[in-house]
């Protein structure tokens, strides 16, 4: 079976399907030497898109969300086959973001309205201006919505927009970028394919921003390379979410938060649970009822009805995975539920206890089907165990609702959920704190994040 979608010569890059291993389509590579002049065609085309009012900006995109909706189907289907995931989610990502398009832009849009200042002598006017050319690069996990949340904003923001997709998922950013195009001007928006080189000429061009989803290491790689010209950034990178279940806490809910968060898209979720912290003295109740849960997913293909996880996007996914597995067990996990072996990129789900910080699979982000237990004799100590970590993207306790709000303000999380998902109510950014990243998505907030700022004050009255 085919491991990893890699350029077959230099022109081409395949994709490959990761329950089978069959092709499902190419893309043709980007050369190196092209990348510079599509950085110029977006620079050429960049002043008269700024030159529209950002409502402008926003109504042009509008049909491209219905249009999402109409191809949902066919293109849910393209974007499981190559990444994965059941066909109901693979639709639903793609009907989601067209769902979403009229409320976004006109969000994004209303967030680009200059604010007014003043006091007794001064009026300042705080504009907020396109940076120019933004550099999307995103991840695979999810192959439509990823590029969705960077172009959209970057786009009604003023700016031209280069994506560079994953090379593990090409076929459905390409299909994204056809349909908004179909509504948008020539060199607006551009796409190029190919591996991390791709990725790293763009960077290194003459973009004025860039808004980078992927992994803590090649956000890194990212920030250095734009540290010259300090190229504005947003780095939305990995984590290792932890879940704090104490006394108090609706179980049930507990349990159907930790079975659905760790095990969605295969674990393979920026904010999947990837540590569990529960109390002692409801362990076992916590415990039996997740087992249960569990042993309801069914593994399999992604266009199979019934299989509600698929594969692992590529073998090496599933390697590394295993290997952390086996490593936490070689120091004391007890396998509760899963770990037995299966063919091609599937992973049982698996359910380990008795973890501690020692094993890599407490510390380093899996990005795989496996809830890891460790038992906690009270909130401080679950607190502290939650916060040991580099990261600080999402976190989610669940207990009684006043410790639990109290806990919140003591996690160094960048989200967290109190008796509930992390999600925020309308117009919250989506934010990484530490090593998960610089900036933030979403919400006004977020969107001004593709802005230059710029601050104009003539005196009261003159
Ligand atoms: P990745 O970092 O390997 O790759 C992401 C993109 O960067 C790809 O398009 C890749 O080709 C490109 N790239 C690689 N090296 C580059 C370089 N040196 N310069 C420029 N571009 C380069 O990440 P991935 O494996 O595709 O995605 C999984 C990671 O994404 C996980 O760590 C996950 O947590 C993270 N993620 C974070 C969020 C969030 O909101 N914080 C959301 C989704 C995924």
């Amino acid at each position: 079976m085919t491991t990893m979608n890699t350029p077959t010569d230099t022109n081409t890059l395949s994709s490959y399907n990761p329950s089978t291993g069959e092709l499902v389509g190419t893309v043709p590579v980007t050369p190196a030497n092209q990348v510079d002049a599509v950085i110029a065609k977006a620079r050429a085309a960049m002043p008269a898109w700024a030159a529209l009012s950002a409502q402008e900006r926003a109504d042009m995109l509008k049909p491209a969300g219905e249009k999402l909706i109409e191809r949902a189907d066919e293109l849910g289907k393209i974007l499981s086959l190559e990444q994965g995931k059941p066909l109901a989610e693979g639709i639903g990502e793609f009907k989601g973001c067209g769902m979403r398009m009229n409320d976004e832009v006109d969000e994004v849009a209303k967030a680009m309205i200059p604010d007014v200042l003043t006091d007794e002598t001064v009026e300042s006017t705080l504009y907020y201006d396109p940076y120019g050319v933004c550099a999307a690069i995103t991840p695979w996990n999810f192959p439509a919505l990823m590029p969705h949340w960077t172009i959209v904003p970057a786009l009604v923001a003023g700016n031209t927009v280069i994506l560079k997709p994953s090379e593990q998922t090409p076929l459905v950013a390409d299909e994204y970028v056809k349909i908004l195009n179909e509504f948008l001007p020539e060199g607006v928006l551009q796409i190029i394919h190919g591996e991390d080189d791709q990725g790293k000429m763009l960077v290194a061009g003459d973009v004025n921003m860039i808004a980078f989803t992927g992994s803590k290491t090649t956000g890194q790689h990212i920030m250095a390379a734009a540290a010259p010209g300090l190229k504005r950034l947003i780095l939305e990178l990995g984590s290792k979410d932890p879940c704090i279940v104490l006394e108090g806490a609706d179980i049930d809910k507990a349990v159907g938060f930790a079975a659905n968060n760790t095990f969605r898209n295969c674990g393979q979720v920026c904010v999947s649970t990837e540590r569990i912290y529960v109390q002692d003295t409801i362990k076992e109740e916590f415990v039996s009822k997740l087992i249960e849960k569990v042993k309801e997913f069914k593994v399999g293909d992604c266009l199979d009805e019934t299989s509600t996880i698929g594969p692992m996007v590529m073998n090496e996914q599933k390697v590394h995975v295993l290997a952390q597995i086996e490593d936490a067990k070689a120091k004391g996990a007890v396998v509760l539920c899963g770990d037995t072996p299966l063919d091609g990129n599937f992973i049982q789900p698996t359910i380990l206890d008795n973890m501690n910080h020692t094993m890599d699979i407490m510390v380093v982000e899996t990005f795989g089907p496996v809830a890891c237990i460790q038992t906690v004799k009270d909130a401080d100590e679950a607190i502290e165990l939650a916060n040991d970590t580099e990261y600080g993207l999402g976190a989610v306790f669940f207990g009684e609702e006043q410790v639990v709000r109290d806990l919140a303000r003591r996690s160094t999380a960048g989200m967290v959920g109190v008796n509930k998902s992390l999600g925020g109510a309308t117009g919250s950014p989506w934010v990484g704190a530490r090593m998960s990243g610089i900036g933030y998505h979403s919400g006004p907030l977020g969107h001004r994040q593709f802005c230059q700022l710029r601050v104009v004050s003539t005196n009261k009255g003159s």
